[in-house]
């Protein structure tokens, strides 16, 4: 059966507020995917240095070291105009979902308030329509519809029902949606987790490959593993360290939380719980676990996962602001989830347009 997703549920960006932070650039420490058409358009104007990636796709190039995309200049676009459509796009990812394009927003963007999550604490779908992302939704809508992304849904329906199968045969598979009613309801309860969560790559394979957040001053920090611990690094738009913010020990241990940054890391559970993305990753696992753990197993797991992650970022940021209490806040678990969310949504997924 040809799956072609015509449809574009927007209930995981409704609510949200954007609006560009000036002197941010976050999401232009990156080397942009470009297709040959926006590859002329920008060379009309820019000298552009391009990389072919093994995948065959071609991307700006950035400054060596983790440096910005080279059209970067002054913390602007030079290219604004004619900058690529996943630039245009961001925050909005689209991503291929079992029954529709499913955008979302990445919440490590500065310019997005978090509050909608608060509804989705409570199990309600924001209501209100996005605010400030038109431009932003127009061209993700784009690049669903670009040459690249049009045969992923095929491909990640056919990959989906193969995983389907093998749980179908053992009696154990779930609709998506009575997984979600099942577990939204005690996502607070998920709280027996092993810190810290997603681990970040140490240099080795270079600084492009480390979780960035933005911390309130120009320029993004990275996360890297170091010997002592892990480091975060200012870092500087021509590649390399600006400054070094310090080197801190990796958590271990669960901080506790105050009830309102409870409600905020419930919501961010929920949110979760609703992209595709996330119960795919779990359908891979449980299709493949040698021990036969059911599907429900695995999506909780999987938020376990991300809830250790989130707090151990909001305590590593918490000691770098010198901010760190006992009991962490909403603020410091805005934090954690900031320099969370792109990291988590860059693990793709079989929607994931390459
Ligand atoms: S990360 Fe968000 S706020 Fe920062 S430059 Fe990009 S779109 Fe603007
Ligand atoms: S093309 Fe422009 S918007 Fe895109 S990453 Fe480069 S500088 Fe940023």
């Amino acid at each position: 059966m040809a799956t072609v997703l015509s449809d574009w549920d927007d209930r995981l960006v409704r609510g949200f507020r954007f609006a560009c932070r000036p002197g941010c650039a976050l999401c232009c420490y990156a080397q942009p995917r470009v297709d040959p058409d926006e590859l002329s358009s920008l060379r009309a104007a820019h000298e552009i240095p391009v990389l072919r990636d093994r995948a065959d796709v071609l991307h700006v190039r950035s400054y060596p070291d983790g440096g910005a995309c080279r059209l970067l200049s002054e913390d602007r676009c030079i290219a604004h105009l004619v900058r690529p459509l996943v630039c245009s796009s961001f925050p909005v990812e689209p991503y291929a979902g079992r029954r529709s394009w499913q955008p979302s927003v990445v919440l490590s963007c500065p310019g997005l308030s978090l509050a909608p999550l608060d509804d989705w604490a409570q199990g309600v779908v924001p209501s209100e329509p996005a605010s400030g992302l038109d431009l932003e939704l127009r061209s993700a809508r784009r690049r669903a519809l670009r040459p690249r992304a049009v045969a992923v849904p095929v491909t990640a329906a056919a990959e989906r029902r193969r995983w389907e199968a093998r749980l179908r045969r053992r009696g154990q598979w779930v609709d998506y949606d009575v997984l979600r009613t099942t577990i939204a309801a005690g996502v607070a309860k998920i709280d027996d987790v092993e810190l810290p969560g997603e681990e970040p790559p140490d240099l080795s394979d270079g600084r492009e490959l480390l979780p960035i957040f933005y911390d309130g001053r120009s320029g993004p920090v990275s996360l890297a593993a170091h010997p002592l611990g892990w480091s975060l690094d200012k870092l500087s738009p021509r590649g390399g360290v600006a400054r070094s913010l310090g080197v801190f020990p990796i958590p271990t241990e669960v901080p506790e939380i105050d009830d309102s940054a409870a409600r905020r890391l419930a919501g961010y559970l929920v949110y979760w719980l609703h992209r595709d993305q996330l119960i795919d990753e779990a359908l891979l696992a449980a299709s493949t676990d040698a021990q036969s753990r059911p599907l429900e197993t695995w999506v909780r797991s999987e938020l376990a996962w991300i809830r250790a992650t989130v707090l151990s970022r909001a305590v590593v940021r918490a000691h770098a602001v010198g901010e760190y209490t006992r009991i962490l806040d909403r603020a410091a678990i805005d934090r954690g989830i900031m320099a969370s969310d792109a990291d988590l949504l860059d693990r793709g997924g079989p929607g994931a347009i390459p």
